[in-house]
């Protein structure tokens, strides 16, 4: 992580453009500066969150600039991570939740912001990713105490346990979203080079929307693994489900920055 003073001299070095642009990106992304996270309740339709996994190296600091902006403005901060204790510790879980409790933020649902459910004033729209149903039933007790409701995109359904699915209930229960993230969680764009639209769609995208579907689950939105897609998948997409998310940011290559808002 940066301290304060390595910003201080980033900015010094970045303003003598010493610094190449990417080590200063790799150090200090600035959740409160990544416009295409905050939704405004625009017409968009392909949302793009920030990945707070440990990997992408953002500190609380930086989503704390991000959770103020969204109660200053009145506007939805979208984060997402992905395996509790493994690539998210509990305690920047924790931070964010608290961070959104104590800023007054509402928690905020794909499923909400599909239907237009627009709470007073600012929200997070916190979203957990792939299958790692145990360790998010271990939280439950975390999001209860915050009053915190999440979206869980599922990939990989046809891999999960009866005990797994059935825990997707409880989640969904306790006010959570169950949402789409593909069957294999293949990477779109390429799936479509090498084998088709067609085939990515039958493949990937609709068997993740009807495993849920058949389960009994209402499905408002899809995320694309690695946030990685066209205007053609949207389009595609975008004909069974509402709404899309993307990623406003990728830590290691800023410069295929997959999100259309930017
Ligand atoms: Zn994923």
């Amino acid at each position: 992580m940066c301290s304060a003073r390595d910003q201080q001299q980033h900015r010094k070095r970045s303003h003598a453009r010493t610094l190449p642009l990417l080590l200063l990106v790799a150090c200090h992304y600035d959740v409160g500066q990544a416009d295409s996270a905050f939704y405004n309740w625009d017409d968009r339709k392909v949302h793009c969150a920030i990945d707070i996994d440990t990997y992408a190296r953002i500190d609380n600091a930086s989503i704390d600039t991000g959770l103020d902006r969204a109660r200053d403005r009145g506007e939805v901060l979208e984060l997402y991570n992905h395996d509790p204790g493994v690539t998210i510790q509990e305690d920047v879980i924790e931070h964010v939740l608290a961070g959104a409790q104590s800023r007054g933020l509402s928690f905020v649902t794909y499923a909400d912001m599909a239907n237009g459910v627009r709470p007073a004033g600012g929200g997070l729209a916190y979203s957990f990713d792939d299958a790692y149903v145990k360790q998010w039933v271990a939280l439950r007790p975390l999001f209860q105490q915050y009053g915190a409701r999440i979206t869980f995109f599922i990939a990989f359904w046809d891999q999960l346990s009866a005990v797994d699915r059935a825990s997707l209930h409880d989640l969904a229960a306790d006010g959570h979203d169950i949402e789409a993230h593909t069957a294999k969680h293949y990477r779109g764009p390429v799936y479509v080079e090498q084998r088709g639209l067609g085939a990515y769609m039958s493949d990937e995208v609709q068997p993740s929307i009807d495993h849920l579907r058949d389960d009994g689950f209402t499905i408002s939105a899809f995320a694309y693994p690695y946030g990685a897609r066209t205007d053609e998948t949207d389009r595609a997409i975008l004909e069974r489900v509402p709404i899309l998310r993307s990623v406003a940011y990728t830590w290691d290559s800023p410069a295929t920055d997959p999100c259309p808002n930017d």
